[in-house]
């Protein structure tokens, strides 16, 4: 398949592109590099089945010759990143939805959305059901990314039913892995990048909200099946991937802090917790499970294991930028 990935630099969308190609596919990875890093898939540069193009979804998609699948990953996802960029995070839910299923419809392409547990807001159902419908402030300072997402949806639905295209929705939970950014905010890189300095892990509040977290390998073994599933109505409605281990976030500390070796403690910072931040969430994932046969199987301290070491290089960069200019 020639596959087109938005979003293809980011954290998400280059390990995508890595296992598409590692399945004989062909890639085109589109960004416009404001959260997303050439770095990522600098290893894939020069492949004769893979093409990077800097471009912005929110603006018209050129690609020439056919497309089989659009998958739209293109989105600052991160709080942090979409308080920074909060226009350009409804923009490309938005119109770089728009953009990326008018592409999908005029290639009859299959057309794959990168959506959220965000969806779920604050969620007064737990765990998460992919029926549950959400509860979500519009006007808060999440509602940039959790209404375009919704937004998303609600258009991919409409030209699966208005105009035949063969869609598929996944609502992503917590996941971590290597070529997240450092600085992109979200608590593992944030614990990680701490512990490796030897600082307080900054805890938001006092800890007792829960997230579940998923290593990328297991979510991206999901998209592809889903992916590959056969068209029916089924598969065009959104299905929940992510691990179902919740844990709370000072627990979550507690296991950096030992993984590491820090001496740095906790700090609690009750005025960095974001309004509407979610006190509880899990994945309800049977959907998954019975659609796809999907089962998470790489667990949490293996997971951040690599995690680590990944950042571990990374941390002496950016921690001694003189020591690395020498
Ligand atoms: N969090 C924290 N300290 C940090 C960064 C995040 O306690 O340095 C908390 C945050 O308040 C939230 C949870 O960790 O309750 C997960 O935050 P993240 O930004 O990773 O993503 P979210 O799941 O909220 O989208």
């Amino acid at each position: 398949m020639r596959i087109l990935i938005t979003g293809g630099a980011g954290f998400l969308g280059s390990h995508l592109a890595d296992r598409l190609l590692a399945e004989g596919h062909s890639v085109i990875a589109m960004d416009n590099l404001i959260t997303g890093n050439t770095d990522n898939i600098q290893h894939l540069i020069g492949r004769p089945d893979f093409t990077f193009i800097r471009h912005d979804v929110t603006n018209y998609i050129y690609i020439s010759g056919h497309l089989d699948a659009v998958l739209h990953f293109a989105s600052p996802a991160s709080p942090i990143d979409y308080l920074k960029y909060p226009i350009q995070t409804l923009k490309v839910g938005a119109l770089g939805t728009h953009n990326a299923l008018g592409l999908a419809l005029a290639k009859r392409a299959r057309f794959l959305l990168a959506s959220t547990s965000e969806v779920y807001g604050d969620p007064l159902v737990h765990p998460q059901r992919e029926d549950y419908t959400g509860n979500v402030n519009t006007i808060g300072p999440r509602g940039v990314y959790d209404e375009a997402k919704r937004f998303a949806e609600a258009l991919t639905m409409a030209y699966h039913r208005s105009h035949g295209v063969d869609t598929r929705i996944v609502r992503i939970f917590n996941t971590y892995g290597e070529r997240m950014r450092l600085d992109d905010g979200r608590v593992v890189p944030n614990f990680i990048g701490q512990a490796l300095r030897g600082e307080p892990l900054t805890v938001h509040g006092d800890g007792t909200q829960t997230r579940s977290f998923c290593y990328v390998s297991d979510l991206i073994e999901g998209i592809y099946r889903l992916l590959m599933l056969p068209p029916s109505e089924d598969a065009s409605l959104p299905v929940n991937l992510g691990n179902p281990l919740e844990m709370s976030i000072l627990e979550f500390a507690q296991i950096i802090n030992e993984m590491t070796g820090n001496r740095g403690g906790i700090e609690f910072r009750y005025k960095d917790r974001i309004e509407g931040d979610p006190q509880t969430r899990q994945p309800d994932i049977t959907r998954a499970r019975n659609l796809l046969g999907y089962e998470p199987v790489v667990g949490l301290r293996e997971g951040l294991a690599r995690t680590i070491e990944y950042f571990r290089a990374r941390v002496g960069v950016t921690a001694n930028p003189s020591k690395h200019a020498e």
